[in-house]
């Protein structure tokens, strides 16, 4: 995988081990279908996905309503005073986002849809080959995220799930609590775990 833009300077929440397994899962996936992500902030993780798809002529579907999660809003652990417009008071990842796809080359790959992941799901239809689950961590949103986007996913395509804690203490349940429903739904074989990014192969 070459990088086309120094990845350390693109903000995010990604390690670039993850980043890889990202990469090598949507190389595989991609074949099946489209990649859609949910969760995208300035498009760390979309830029892997997209490199991969992009080699396929695949498309990633890149899904945020770009106000950020509870954790970036003012005043929360990670908040970012970049990220903030103050115009409109409202925290605002897209103008950063769209600029790190076009650097990397990726506007004839990443389609970018600025709005909340039940909106969006509403009228889906097209199956996808991965869906890469990364959106609010609340149990609330993680829920809908999982329930809304599993019935998309192509028989052998790959559901990615970021921020798994088994541990309490070192991080939100909400993931870890989607990643261990999609296992208890016998609609999966795991596959192996990169730190903390749960992949899983849909029967
Ligand atoms: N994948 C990113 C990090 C995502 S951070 C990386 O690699 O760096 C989580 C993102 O989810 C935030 O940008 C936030 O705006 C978005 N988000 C939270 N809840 C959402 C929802 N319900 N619909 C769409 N996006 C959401
Ligand atoms: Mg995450």
């Amino acid at each position: 995988m070459k990088m086309p833009l120094d990845i350390e300077q693109v903000k995010g929440f990604l390690a670039e081990e993850e980043g890889a397994a990202l990469y090598r899962a949507a190389s595989e996936a991609a074949k099946l279908g489209p990649v859609l992500e949910i969760g995208s902030y300035c498009g760390k993780s979309t830029l892997y996905l997209g490199l991969a798809c992009q080699q396929l002529g695949a498309t990633v579907y890149a899904v945020d309503h770009h106000a950020g999660s509870e954790e970036h809003q003012p005043g929360e652990m990670f908040h970012d005073p970049e990220l903030f417009d103050s115009s409109a008071e409202q925290m605002d990842s897209f103008r950063e986002f769209r600029r790190n796809i076009r650097l990397a080359g990726l506007e004839d790959t990443v389609v970018p849809l600025v709005a909340p992941s039940w909106l969006v799901a509403r009228d889906w239809q097209t199956p996808l080959g991965m869906v890469f689950i990364d959106g609010g961590h609340s149990l609330d949103a993680a829920l809908t995220d999982y329930r809304a986007w599993l019935g998309h996913l192509r028989p052998g395509g790959i559901l990615a799930v970021h921020d798994l804690f088994p541990n309490p203490l070192e991080g939100g349940q909400a993931p870890y609590t989607v990643y261990k429903l999609a296992l208890a739904s016998g609609l999966f074989d795991p596959l192996p775990q990169v730190e903390t990014l749960g992949l899983l192969k849909r029967l």
